[in-house]
């Protein structure tokens, strides 16, 4: 019989592209059908045929405190109900400024984009504009989102589907970025030394969640910051994943970074579309209506979202909120490492964000992570959903843990993967 699941999908397929909204939606790199999901509340996901998961995707990111929430909930349909949009300045979104600006130090100013996309496209623009140089440093299986510089060598769902450079990108535009392998300091040093004055900006993720999870090195994040302030480039710290995520203070926080602009979504805009730049004055202030270089948005500081960010930071604000989630998350991926050791599988975390491979040791490098057994990880993933856990559909994304996640769904989801383990050791 086919599943609900199923009908949704061939439906789908008549009016939208391949059936999704975005590309690794459709479980193209696991195979079979990506499940329509129709409720969530909490930890738990429910698809189109009322099967029940234990959610570890958290719609990519923003969901740290589970489906839901009430506080989130409450303050979304109490600002909806005084109006959607109005395009002119609200008070909310004074509020959720001065915020941020207090939560990271590195931010002096701050401008709310509604995807992490517009941010990132729209910090690099700045930073060509402030600096008057054209070149862009990025680095090998980092995604940034899908502007044509950046689709260059990039991770997520352009690895999912095996090529990570996007058609329809003009190779004028893909020449002006430099891409170098993570964690390579001496590439970095040569590329400076060579061309340190024509580089606008390095963007990077300061841990990587896009070819799965990936930690710098101290010397590569020390090297980063030192080089670019030497040579007058600006240093972006892609924060989209990560932000408010790794941390309360982010990972510029956790490595004493003070980055110039920083990139922010997914958590800050508590589940809506919301999203954010900002950081050294100096710079923003060459952004319109201030300077010369544009950048504008019709939703720009939608007040739904900003309420909805607003209390998805006051929640993550209070006492002790990292403190559990990292415990937590920390928890479980100790038990991954003591059920996996004999089937290949390592995991780390990092606050809310965990990483699984399948490989002896954790990847720190693009390298690495693209030698795992990607077959084993789909064997993997489909043995888990069988089980009614939820996984990102790739070997190639990080994870989530939320708040409402509890000990018994972090040991039901290791009694399941000790299962599926089996499975997969048979395939
Ligand atoms: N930067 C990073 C680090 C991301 O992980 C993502 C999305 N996964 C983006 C940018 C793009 O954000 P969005 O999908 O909201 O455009």
């Amino acid at each position: 019989m086919t599943s609900r699941n199923e009908q949704l999908f061939e439906s789908a397929k008549k009016h939208i592209p391949g059936g999704v909204n975005s590309p690794v939606r459709a479980f193209g790199s696991v195979g079979g059908t990506p499940r329509f999901f129709k409720k969530g509340a909490g930890a738990y996901v429910w698809d189109a045929d009322d099967k029940q998961y234990i959610d570890y995707v958290g719609s990519w990111g923003p969901l740290i405190l589970g489906h839901a929430h009430p506080a989130v909930i409450d303050a979304v349909v109490n600002t909806a109900k005084n109006g959607m949009s109005f395009g002119a300045p609200t008070e909310g979104e004074v509020e959720l400024a001065d915020l941020l600006c207090q939560m990271l130090p590195s931010l002096e100013q701050v401008r709310l984009v509604s995807s992490g996309t517009e941010a990132t496209m729209s910090a690099i623009r700045l930073a060509r504009g402030f600096t008057g140089r054209d070149k862009l440093v990025k680095f090998e299986g980092c995604y940034h989102g899908h502007a044509d510089s950046l689709l260059v060598k990039a991770g997520s769902g352009l690895l999912t589907f095996g090529n990570p450079s996007s058609a329809g990108v003009p190779a004028a535009v893909a020449a002006d970025t430099v891409v170098l392998p993570y964690n390579d300091v001496a590439a970095l040093e040569a590329l400076f030394a060579a061309n340190g004055s024509e580089i606008a900006a390095i963007i990077v993720e300061p841990i990587a969640g896009n070819m799965n999870m990936v930690q710098p090195s101290a010397e590569f994040v020390a090297a980063m910051r030192n080089l670019t302030t030497q040579h007058g480039a600006v240093l972006i710290y892609d924060e989209v994943m990560t932000g408010f995520r790794v941390g309360l203070h982010c990972t510029q926080g956790l490595h004493g970074i003070t980055p110039d602009l920083t990139c922010l979504g997914k958590v800050v805009g508590g589940g809506m579309p919301l999203a954010a730049f900002g950081g050294r004055a100096d710079i923003m202030a060459h952004l319109a209506p201030l300077g010369p270089v544009y950048q504008a948005g019709t939703l720009s500081g939608n007040p739904v979202a900003v309420a909805a960010g607003l209390a998805t930071l006051a929640e993550i604000s209070k006492p002790g909120f990292f403190e559990n989630l990292s415990a937590k998350t920390a928890k479980f991926v100790a038990g991954l490492n003591k059920i996996g050791a004999d089937h290949g599988l390592c995991a780390q975390s990092v606050g809310g964000m965990f990483g699984v491979y399948f490989s002896e040791t954790v990847p720190t490098s693009f390298a690495d992570v693209m030698a795992s057994d990607r077959a084993k990880f789909n064997a993997f993933f489909h043995a888990m959903l069988d089980l009614g856990v939820y996984l990102a559909p790739s070997a190639f994304e990080a994870g989530f843990v939320s708040a409402a996640h509890t000990d018994a769904d972090i040991e039901a989801t290791l009694a399941a993967a000790t299962m599926a383990l089996r499975t997969v050791a048979v395939a």
